[in-house]
């Protein structure tokens, strides 16, 4: 079964992935907090996609750039003038709808027909008593709406200690315009050849009307964008550089989606009218997720032609191209880009990981994660919390472990319950350490020195020598499957 939006949030905050900011106050509209899991958890999102996107490949490489930018950037990308949404007020209550959304949100209604009753009516339905369309704010039912006004979607600011007009500048919408105005300092810095890739994972903000839907839109995010340089007079395969590369992304990233958990039936790709696109825009498909509210865009990758550089090159006086050695004449590259949201990202996954089974008559919550995703990689447990040699045991396995991952000890429940705990926040594996690992000393028995090692998703055990555990985890945290390493020691039944 799919998680719905409800379990999902209800998950995240009971179990420390995903707290409302600010919650002792009454909440912001639209802010979310990450908690002890959900840090480790997008940390090991941007994590493996910095390594297989930059690190593991020779095009790529990376920049982090301030959030403050020089005003002008935003004026070159026509954020300034075009990055807007239609609104409208309520001249009553003062609520701001976003003019295009006002007639998809329930309206409230005071009926002339029923000595004005107060009901709230479906979206877009006329009243059942006196037959009236909504023409006023739906929120309260009693103020007017102003004629739409552009809002522009940017945080505005002021640098420095005085606020006058000079002074203005906003948090950045994107981070991609980074990667724009630092095209030459990368190019002459790092000696790049056609084509090759600048990667950047940061915050972004936007004013958004009415966000929403938890952390599938917020007005603070963090996103992860490449731009991919081509040079249009390139052909690759007998195709124009540009439109080859788009394709290579959009199946690269699609890929990357999969390898990492999201499942086939939930992915697909939407490929957008020419109509939607940016009047820049060459073609733009983005990849849609089956998200708990519908089909929505996961991430884009969108083929931006020289627009931006252009531009920018247009504002600043710069010169922003490269120097085909071949061709020998300067050119203005192409970029393909791919943008992710890495909240959105942690959602899907959460998401598609989400399962709820019936193990010997009992429920069990379990988040399926990749083991790299994972925010804990092993729960170290003692089957007895009063025995101190078994304690010293399991707290040296875990100071051992966490030297290379994130490992936890937990002693403050019976063993079936510390596993049902580990399940639903999608610990890959639990080492569990009893009487049989240190014998009793008393008795002059020795232990034999091996512990279990429980497998999430199903649930099997095996018993391996504690001086092998940090190897054995090297293994299964490396990509070796459950499956291929189990065979190698005995089996628990439990
Ligand atoms: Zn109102
Ligand atoms: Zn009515």
């Amino acid at each position: 079964m799919n998680a719905t939006m409800d379990v999902l949030v209800s998950l995240s905050k009971r179990r420390g992935f995903v707290f409302q900011s600010s919650e002792i106050y009454g909440g912001t509209g639209s802010c979310w907090d990450y908690g002890p899991l959900g840090v480790e958890l997008k940390n090991n999102i941007k994590r493996v996609w910095w390594r297989d996107f930059v690190q593991a490949r020779a095009d790529m490489v990376g920049i982090d750039a301030s959030i403050l930018m020089h005003s002008t950037v935003w004026k070159a990308s026509g954020h300034l003038d075009h990055f807007t949404d239609p609104m409208v007020d309520c001249r009553e209550c003062k609520h701001r709808f976003r003019a295009d959304h006002v007639n998809d949100l329930p309206w409230t209604h005071h009926c002339p027909a029923t000595k004005g009753n107060k009901f709230t009516i479906p979206p877009g339905e006329p009243c059942g008593h006196c037959g009236q369309r909504r023409t006023l704010c739906p929120e309260c039912g009693k103020g007017e709406l102003t004629a739409p006004r552009q809002f522009n979607l940017m945080f505005k600011t002021f640098m420095g200690p005085v606020e006058e007009d000079a002074a203005v500048t906003y948090l950045r919408p994107e981070t991609a315009q980074a990667m724009f105005v630092n095209f030459d300092n990368v190019l002459q810095s790092m000696r790049l050849k056609l084509p090759f890739g600048v990667a950047q994972a940061g915050r972004s903000f936007r004013n958004e009307i009415t966000p929403g839907n938890f952390i599938f839109r917020t007005r603070e995010f963090e996103q992860m964008e490449i731009e991919y340089f081509v040079n249009p007079h390139d052909r690759v395969d007998g195709r124009p550089a540009d439109e080859y590369w788009h394709d290579r992304w959009i199946g690269d990233c699609m890929a990357w989606f999969q390898r990492y958990g999201l499942r086939d039936e939930n992915l697909r790709l939407r490929e957008h009218d020419k109509d939607e696109l940016a009047h820049y825009a060459k073609r733009t498909v983005d990849i849609e997720y089956k998200f708990p509210i519908g089909w929505s865009e996961l991430m884009g990758i969108a083929n931006r032609t020289d627009f931006d550089l252009k531009q920018h090159s247009k504002w600043s006086g710069k010169s922003l191209t490269y120097f085909d050695e071949e061709r020998k004449e300067h050119v203005v590259p192409y970029v393909v880009e791919p943008a992710a949201g890495v909240d959105r990202a942690l959602l899907a996954f959460m998401a598609d990981a989400y399962r709820e089974e019936e193990v010997r008559g009992e429920k069990r919550v379990v988040l399926r994660f990749h083991p790299e995703l994972a925010p804990l990689k092993v729960a170290v447990l003692p089957l007895l919390k009063k025995r101190e040699d078994i304690v010293r045991v399991a707290q040296t396995i875990r100071a051992d472990l966490a030297r290379q991952w994130r490992v936890v000890y937990d002693d403050t429940a019976a063993i079936g319950r510390l596993y049902r705990r580990q399940d639903e926040v999608g610990t890959p594996y639990c080492v569990t350490v009893d009487v049989q690992t240190v014998g009793d000393a008393e008795r002059g028995e020795t232990g034999d020195q091996r512990v279990t090692i429980r497998e999430r998703d199903s649930m099997e055990q095996i018993r391996v020598p504690v001086a092998e555990l940090a190897a054995v985890f090297r293994e299964l945290l490396g990509g070796v499957t459950w499956a291929d390493l189990a065979p190698r020691y005995p089996p628990v039944r439990s």
